[in-house]
C-alpha cells in the first residue's frame, strides 16, 4: 500500500509511457518488501533542470534517466561515478539526504553481467566491437575495464569510429576501422568476442543484419548482440547455427535495473525476478 512513508523512485524521459522500468522495478520492490513505488515521469526536452531541481526538492530518493536527458543531465550533477565519467552519460541518479545529485552509469555492470552469466571471462581477450553509438561506448569501456587485450571497432563512419577510439586511447589498445577495411576482416577472424551494438536486427526490422560475413568469425568465438527485442536477433540466430556461445541483451537490461535499485535502496534485487518480469512484458507486448 502507498503511505505517506512510502519513498518515491522514477524514470524521466521523453516518450516516456513504453518504458520497461517501471514495471521490472515495481515488481522488484514488492519481492523486496520495500516500502517505494516507481513511476515513469514525463518531462519536456526543454525542461531538465527545472525538474531534476523539482524532483530533488520535493524528497524523491532516485530516478533513471534515458532518451534524450543521459548526457544533457551531467552539468546538473553534484558528483560522478567513474563510469557515468567515462562513458560521459547518466542512467542513474541517487539523491543524498542533503540533496546532492550523483549520476551513476549501470549500463556496464548491465553489459559485464551477460558475459558473468555464461562464465566468460574477458582477462587478455580480443574483442570486436561493431557500431560506436551509447551502447557502444559503454561496452568499450566494459570490455577495458575487464582486462580485455584488445578492440577492433567496425563503423560505417570513420570519424565517428576513430573519435571513439581516441577517447580510450590511453586505457588499451583501441583501434577503429570501416567494416569493409582489411583491418577489420583480419581482426574478426581472431576475436575471441564479437559484440553487436548497432539497431541492425532490431524489432520491428527483424530481417536486418550488421555488414560482416559470419563466416569469418574465429570459430571460438562469443558473440554477444545488446539488442533485446526480438530476445534472438537474426544475428544471433545465425551465430547458434555457428556453434559461438551467444548472449542477449535480456541480461544487460534487467541487470542495469538491478544495479540502479541496489544504489537506491542498499538492497540486492531478485535479478532473475526481474529478469523473468522482463521476459513476460516483452512477450506481452509482442
Ligand atoms: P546509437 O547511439 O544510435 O548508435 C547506433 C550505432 O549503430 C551507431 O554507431 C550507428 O552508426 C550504427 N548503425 C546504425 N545503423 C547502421 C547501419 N545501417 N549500418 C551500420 N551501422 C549502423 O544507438 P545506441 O543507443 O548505441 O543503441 C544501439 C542498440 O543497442 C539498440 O538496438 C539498443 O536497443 C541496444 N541497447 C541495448 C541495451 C540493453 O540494455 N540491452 C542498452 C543500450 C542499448 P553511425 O555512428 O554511423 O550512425
Amino acid at each position: 500500500m502507498i503511505t505517506g512513508k512510502t519513498k518515491l523512485l522514477g524514470v524521466i524521459g521523453a516518450p516516456i509511457e513504453h518504458s520497461l522500468s517501471p514495471i521490472i522495478q515495481n515488481a522488484a520492490l514488492r519481492a523486496a518488501g520495500l516500502d517505494y513505488v516507481y513511476a515513469a515521469l514525463p518531462v519536456h526536452a526543454d525542461a531538465l533542470p527545472s525538474a531534476v531541481h523539482g524532483l530533488r526538492d520535493a524528497g524523491i530518493a532516485g530516478f533513471n534517466v534515458t532518451i534524450p536527458f543521459k548526457t544533457e543531465i551531467i552539468p546538473l550533477m553534484d558528483e560522478l561515478s567513474e563510469d557515468a565519467q567515462r562513458i560521459r552519460a547518466v542512467n542513474t541518479v541517487v539523491i543524498g539526504a542533503d540533496g546532492r545529485l550523483v549520476g551513476h552509469n549501470t549500463d556496464v555492470t548491465g553489459f559485464l553481467a551477460g558475459f558473468e552469466e555464461r562464465a566468460v571471462s574477458l582477462t587478455g581477450k580480443r574483442a570486436v566491437l561493431l557500431g560506436a553509438g551509447g551502447a557502444a561506448r559503454a561496452a568499450l569501456w566494459g570490455l577495458l575495464r575487464s582486462g580485455t587485450s584488445s578492440v577492433v571497432i567496425g563503423v560505417r563512419s570513420a570519424a565517428k569510429g576513430e573519435a571513439l577510439a581516441a577517447d580510450f586511447a590511453a586505457d588499451g589498445d583501441v583501434r577503429a576501422y570501416a567494416f569493409d577495411d582489411s583491418a577489420f576482416h583480419a581482426a574478426l577472424h581472431t576475436a575471441d568476442i564479437v559484440v553487436q551494438t548497432t539497431p541492425l536486427g532490431m524489432t520491428p526490422c527483424v530481417g536486418e543484419m550488421p555488414p560482416v560475413d559470419m563466416a569469418e568469425f574465429h570459430s571460438a568465438a562469443v558473440v554477444y548482440d545488446l539488442i533485446y527485442t526480438p530476445a534472438a536477433t537474426r544475428f544471433l540466430r545465425e551465430a547458434e547455427g555457428y556453434g559461438h556461445v551467444t548472449i542477449n541483451g535480456e541480461t544487460m537490461l534487467a541487470a542495469q535495473g538491478a544495479e540502479a535499485f541496489y544504489l537506491w535502496t542498499g538492497v540486492r534485487p531478485d535479478a532473475a525476478l526481474m529478469k523473468r518480469v522482463l521476459r513476460e512484458e516483452l512477450a506481452c507486448r509482442g
